[in-house]
C-alpha cells in the first residue's frame, strides 16, 4: 500500500515567489514493518553484500557501563510484546503472561560488560536503497543502491567508523553473503532498527528555519500564524525516515556551523542524505500523517505506524546523516538534532 502525505495547508510558493526557488524534494520513506529481503529497500533489514568483501567494524572507544544486551534478546522481547499487543485481552488481564513477564525481566536485567568479548564488533544493517526504488537517491556514477551500516552504541555521532555508507552496483554482488556477522553484545537497544519495508514518497520540503535568514524567518511565520499554520512543523521539513531534501530541524542544540559542519575525512562540504527520526510524526507535525495511516495508532498501541522502527535517538531527536559532496564513500557525518 502506498503512503500519502496530505497536501500542505498553505502553498509557500504562491505567496513567497522570493522563496519558490529554495524548494527541495525529499523521499519520505514511510517505513512499516515487514519482512524485506537482500534485494527490497528496506530500515533494519539483511543488506545485498557480496561474500568477497570483508563486515564493516568498529572498536568502541571505551568499555561499555552495561548492563548490556544482545541482538536476539532485542528480537524475542520485540516479537513477544508484538503478539502480546495483537491478542485480544479482558479488562482485568495483564498484557503478558507470567511466563512471557519473566522472559522480559530476565532481558531486562542484561549482561556485564566483563562477560562479553573486548575488541571490533560488527556494525549492524540501518537501512538499504535501491535506486529503483527512489528517484532521488544520489547514486555516485556506477552505482544504484545505497547501504547504512551503524554501531549499535551511544557513538553514532560524529564522523567516525561506528556509522558507514556503502554505495556499489547491485548487479557487481555475485555470490551474496548469506549469514551477515553480528556483534556479540549491543550497548544501546533503541539504535537497533526493527525490519521495515518502505513506501518511498516525495515530497516538497522548504527550507527549515535556521538555513534562512531573520528577514525570511519572520515573514514566514508571521504569515503562517495569522492563518493558524506553523512554518517550522507543517510547512518546511518533512518529519520521519527520509532521503535527501533539507537537513531535520535543531530541536534542542544551536544549529552546526563550518566548524562542525564538514567531511571529516577531506574536509570539504557535506549535505543532507538520510534523516533517522525518534517517529514519523508527532503531535506537532501531526499535519504530515499518510492519510492510508488516519487511525492507526489507535488499532495498534506498540510499533505501529508513528514508531515502526522502533529507533529512537537521544531523547526523541533525529540523528542527520551528511555526506560529503565531492566524495560521497567518506565517512559520514552525524549530528543529533
Ligand atoms: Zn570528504
Amino acid at each position: 500500500m502506498t503512503r500519502t502525505t496530505p497536501p500542505r495547508p498553505l502553498d509557500v510558493a504562491a505567496e513567497f515567489p522570493d522563496l519558490a526557488g529554495l524548494t527541495r524534494r525529499a523521499t519520505r520513506l514511510h517505513p512499516r514493518p515487514g519482512e524485506p529481503t537482500v534485494h527490497d529497500s528496506s530500515v533494519g533489514g539483511p543488506l545485498l553484500w557480496p561474500t568477497e568483501e570483508p563486515w564493516p567494524a568498529y572498536t568502541p572507544a571505551y568499555r561499555p557501563y552495561g548492563p548490556l544486551t544482545t541482538l536476539a534478546d532485542i528480537r524475542t522481547r520485540r516479537s513477544l510484546l508484538t503478539h502480546a499487543w495483537a491478542r485480544p485481552r479482558g479488562p482485568r488481564e495483564n498484557l503478558l503472561t507470567k511466563q512471557e513477564q519473566e522472559i522480559i525481566d530476565r532481558i531486562s536485567t542484561g549482561y556485564a560488560p566483563e562477560l562479553m568479548p573486548e575488541g571490533p564488533l560488527p556494525l549492524i544493517p540501518v537501512a538499504q536503497f535501491y535506486a529503483r526504488d527512489i528517484a532521488g537517491l544520489p547514486c555516485p556514477e556506477g552505482t544504484d543502491m545505497l547501504q547504512v551500516l551503524w554501531a549499535p552504541f551511544e557513538e553514532i555521532e560524529g564522523c567516525s567508523e561506528a556509522v558507514q555508507l556503502r554505495w556499489r552496483l547491485s548487479s557487481d554482488v555475485r555470490e551474496i553473503l548469506v549469514e551477515a556477522p553480528e556483534p556479540a553484545y549491543v550497548d544501546q537497544s533503541d539504535h537497533v532498527p526493527a525490519p521495515c519495508v518502505l513506501h518511498p514518497e516525495e515530497v516538497r520540503e522548504f527550507p527549515p528555519p535556521h538555513v534562512l535568514d531573520e528577514e525570511q524567518q519572520s515573514r514566514l511565520r508571521a504569515w503562517a500564524e495569522a492563518r493558524s499554520v506553523d512554518y517550522w512543523s507543517d510547512l518546511s521539513v518533512a518529519p520521519g525516515w527520509k532521503l535527501g531534501g533539507w537537513p531535520a530541524h535543531f530541536t534542542f542544540r544551536d544549529p552546526a556551523d563550518s566548524d562542525e559542519l564538514h567531511c571529516g575525512e577531506c574536509g570539504g562540504p557535506v549535505e543532507a542524505l538520510l534523516t533517522v527520526d525518534s517517529s514519523e510524526w508527532d503531535g506537532a507535525s501531526g499535519s504530515w500523517r499518510p492519510l492510508e495511516d488516519a487511525d492507526e495508532k489507535n488499532h495498534h498501541p506498540y510499533r505501529n505506524a508513528h514508531d515502526p522502527t522502533l529507533v529512537t535517538v537521544g531523547r526523541g531527536y533525529t540523528l542527520q546523516i551528511y555526506s560529503c559532496v565531492t566524495t560521497p564513500s567518506h565517512l559520514p557525518r552525524t549530528i543529533m538534532q
